[in-house]
């Protein structure tokens, strides 16, 4: 087996399309080499390779080392130097490549190779002393903490101390002589805190940097990151060891970070950053704020030239928006790294839609690179306009995550996860971020730091988690972990933020948020040819619907949900809960005083009341969806929930026995608690609901199937067209689906007849319960339609209380009894086999049966795709998950 690849003079063994092998960095390195582009020589050390190191107890497999060492020859005939040569020495970088990329989750060694001979050869070759002893300062530095594990701080300690002793302020300011004495103190330091002497053989210092690297794939940050991203630990991580090309060699050299367009906003410009005379890891790291990379052009314009040239080239190449790493060595370009590149949502739309423009992709490819989870950025609020230009900002940065976030301040990670569990917003306020914050980030709703670029950490993963971030927001000072010094204020942790990440602009207080553009168009706050946002919005949606073939509806049950529906391209009410309604403030009184009518004629009485605002109610919705259907469900839920709670009514009474309140009230009081106890169920959600309520108080029905048919007939009246659909909750049994069928054709023909209306109109039910499933065949005899109510589905076919189940699922998740929680995404072998029972034995007996989903798994990706290859003709979702959905349902179709 290979175990090793090379890449160098032009030519990889390795291509770009074998990331799972190679990695991520790996295949680009392979790529970039094949075509043609600036690449210093190196190796790759496959993923397999680490997995077969874990296997074998954290040995190589056979002949993995020996290939390397071969690769390693090669690199330096390539590169006309030799690894641990005291007069031409060659170094390498040695750095981690999974498949995916996890930014700064792993470890990357550089300059391995310097020992206390070739660190001469190196001053000798460069004619630079000082450039020699910083290189070997920084690596002894990042080999010490990284494969020895000396505390990072230890480093920096002596650092500050030497640099207070010489009376200067920037590292560029030690010279070699300061530098090799440091050298010196850091060797001292490990041979202190570890015990063992830091490795003068070049040999020994690759081997040892390459098992930190793979060992670096069962780091806690690693662990928590693959947790985060559902990343399986099974991939294990390449290793890249790579001919080092030095950015700290003076002032024409430098490197950088870029990105082929705006990784925030997605405009087609150039955006990068780049320091000079420094090293690779000082740009990501945030240490020092580094310079625009069009500066390059005054500097060096030669080498920014062929950056240009090289990123039009790679973009062209890969057809996408790339992140790209480089460094110039004295005037000259070399190419480290190219991968697709991260973006926002907003961004992800934009460039899709402009690639499409340009040519470079087609509409599906398009619709194929947008997430779902993309276009919830555009949904995502912003500051209340008028709010925010009232006060002038405390300081500003770099607008590195977009979007608007207010709270309160959290000054450590592991407070801000315990502010978000108290109920808090969190705003995390860090000098700047380190992968190990990761848990804090998770919990906070943005992010504001001291230092640091658009790609330092905060920044990254800020976008990469749809968070909000200001980045290197110069005049932030955060003083220990109590204080953080804003601008000219201070503030303690607890108070409130405010952060733009569109503008970078940090303001005191707790700024109002307000609907993002693309909701203000469909609130009709803002017109659709003022916001290139939601225009780009709708081209990729637009683009999705020519794909897809399932249909997408909402579940809404008032006019102003559904407006907002068929705002974001709803095609229909899937389930309007009728109970809902009667939850007003004006109905609440009438409702239960329904409810606690002895004979089903006082019942019928407050019927009578509720059925003209029930039918407004319907008018109303069927004048939003414009012809669309409409599917309205009968009454499902159990009575107790609209009325008093039982504890609450005692407290109450005693209240009033104890203060001697007015008699009549406390009678009227002690009769309510005892026919609240007297409705009480010790298993509600398996009681008197769905349709057996209609079954035993069939005047409920009478009235909402009168209220559906009335304002059905109005709207036909006025020569519009309305199919309403009446759908019948909760049955197991073709009897109770017969039963309830019966009673509203009855209901419905009546009314007609006295309205003079001939309508169409159809009858259904939901599957919710796994008899109803089973029996689905016998079911559609009566039933025109099927709408799988999965909420009440996966309850009933788990036996999980869809109340309670939160408490185990989540240990569920951890022990990996479940791999994700069934009310979230659906269960396709067990609630999905049901589904597919149902669908198959309803179509047998039904051939034009209409199926849909009306469960919240309506609205989830994952469950979408299933319903379509399950065959459903539509899903329904919450108004606001209908533009997701139809790009799910693209997905699901592509
Ligand atoms: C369901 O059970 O999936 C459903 C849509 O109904 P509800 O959530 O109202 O019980
Ligand atoms: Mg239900």
């Amino acid at each position: 087996k290979k175990y090793v690849y090379f890449f160098g003079d032009g030519k990889a063994e390795g291509k770009g399309d074998m990331k799972n092998l190679l990695g991520g960095k790996g295949a680009g390195l392979a790529e970039m080499t094949n075509l043609g582009i600036s690449v210093p020589a190196g190796f790759t050390i496959t993923t397999e390779a680490c997995v077969e190191y874990y296997k074998r107890g954290k040995t190589y497999p056979p002949g993995m080392w020996e290939e390397a060492l071969q690769a390693l020859k090669r690199v330096e005939r390539s590169m006309g130097a030799k690894f641990g040569d005291p007069v031409n020495p060659l170094l390498v970088s040695v750095r981690s490549g999974a498949r995916a990329s996890m930014p700064g989750m792993m470890d990357t060694v550089l300059n391995v190779g310097l020992t206390t001979k070739t660190v001469e050869g190196l001053a000798a070759k460069t004619r630079n002393e000082r450039f020699a002893q910083d290189s070997y300062r920084r690596f002894v530095t990042m080999f010490g903490s990284i494969v020895m594990g000396v505390t990072r701080e230890h480093f920096e300690e002596i650092l500050a101390h030497k640099k207070a002793e010489l009376g200067v302020t920037q590292d560029t300011h030690l010279d070699a002589k300061a530098l090799r004495e440091l050298v010196a103190s850091f060797k001292e330091l490990i041979q202190h805190d570890t015990g063992e002497t830091f490795p003068d053989d070049p040999i020994e210092q690759l081997r040892m940097a390459t098992n930190a690297v793979f060992s670096s794939w069962y780091g806690a940050r690693a662990i928590t990151y693959r947790k985060l991203y559902n990343i399986p630990d099974t991939w294990g991580t390449a290793v890249n060891v790579v001919a080092m090309v030095f950015g700290n060699m003076g002032e024409t050299s430098g490197t950088g970070v870029a990105f082929t367009r705006d990784p925030s906003t997605g405009e087609k410009r150039f955006f990068g950053e780049c320091l000079m005379n420094a090293q690779g890891e000082d740009v990501v790291a945030g240490i020092r704020t580094p310079l625009p990379v069009a500066e390059l052009g005054k500097t060096v314009p030669h080498a920014f030239r062929d950056l240009e040239a090289t990123y039009k080239k790679l973009e062209k190449h890969y057809r996408d928006m790339l992140d790209i790493e480089f460094t110039i060595q004295e005037g000259k370009l070399y190419m480290l790294q190219t991968r697709v590149g991260k973006r926002t949502g907003i961004a992800a739309v934009r460039i899709a839609a402009d690639m499409v423009r340009e040519g470079l992709i087609t509409k599906e490819e398009a619709v194929r690179r947008v997430e779902p989870d993309h276009l919830s950025q555009y949904l995502y609020p912003i500051f209340d306009l008028a709010e925010e230009s009232k006060r002038s900002p405390l300081g500003k940065g770099l607008p590195a995550g977009p979007g608007a976030a207010a709270g309160k301040i959290a000054l450590t990670p592991d407070r801000a996860v315990e502010m978000q569990a108290a109920g808090n917003r969190v705003i995390l306020v860090r000098q700047e971020t380190s992968p190990d914050d990761i848990h804090g980030m998770n919990a906070s709703l943005g992010f504001l730091t001291a230092r640091g670029g658009m790609t330092s950490h905060a920044a990254v993963v800020a976008r990469q988690m749809g968070k909000v971030c200001v980045a290197g927001c110069e005049g932030v000072e955060v003083e220990g972990s109590q204080s953080v010094r804003i601008g000219n204020k201070v503030f303690r942790e607890g108070d409130y933020l405010s952060i733009n990440g569109s503008t970078g602009n940090v303001y005191e207080g707790d700024i109002p948020v307000v609907a993002s553009e693309v909701i203000q168009v469909l609130e009709g706050k803002l017109a659709p040819a003022q916001s290139d946002k939601y225009q780009r919005f709708e081209t990729i949606l637009k683009w999705a619907d020519e794909i897809r073939s399932l249909k997408i509806r909402a579940n809404a049950d008032v006019p102003d949900q559904a407006r907002i529906a068929r705002g974001f391209g709803a095609e229909g009410i899937g389930l309007c809960r009728t109970e809902h309604m009667f939850f007003a403030e004006d109905r609440i009184p009438i409702m239960q005083k329904m409810i606690l009518a002895r004979s089903s004629q006082d019942r019928e009485r407050y019927l009578e009341q509720l059925l003209p605002l029930q039918k407004q109610d319907f008018l109303g919705l069927y004048r939003e969806m414009k012809g669309y259907p409409v599917t309205i469900r009968l009454l499902d839920p159990p009575l107790h929930e609209f009325l008093p709670k039982r504890e609450e009514l005692m407290v109450e009474i005693a209240k009033h026995e104890l203060t001697g309140g007015n008699p009549a009230v406390l009678e009227e009081k002690r009769k309510l608690l005892a026919r609240v106890e007297e409705l009480h169920e010790f298993n509600p959600m398996l009681g008197l609901r769905g349709c057996r309520l209609g079954i035993t108080m069939p005047e409920i029905t009478r009235m909402q199937v009168r209220a559906i048919i009335e304002a059905a007939c109005e709207i036909a009246k006025e020569g519009k067209k309305i199919v309403p659909e009446i759908m019948i909750p909760l049955v197991g049994m073709i009897t109770e689906m017969k039963a309830q069928k019966d009673l509203v054709r009855e209901v419905a023909q009546e009314t007609m007849k006295r309205h003079g209306v001939k309508l169409n109109y159809l009858v259904g039910t939901m599957i919710e319960l796994p008899r109803a499933a089973v029996t689905a065949g016998q079911i559609a005899q009566e039933a025109e339609f099927f709408s799988f109510g999965t909420n009440d589905l996966t309850q009933t076919t788990f036996g999980f209380s869809r109340d309670d189940a939160a408490k185990f699922v989540g240990i569920y998740k951890d022990q990996k009894i479940l791999d994700a929680d069934p009310f979230e995404t659906i269960d396709r072998e067990g609630v999905g086999e049901m589904m597919r029972l149902a669908i198959g034995a309803g179509r047998k007996t039904r051939a034009d049966l209409k199926l849909g989903i009306c469960g919240e798994h309506g609205g989830d990706p994952r469950s979408i795709e299933f319903c379509h290859q399950l065959g459903l003709d539509y899903v329904s979702c919450s108004p606001y998950r209908v533009a997701i959905a139809r790009l799910a349902a693209a997905h699901s179709a592509l």
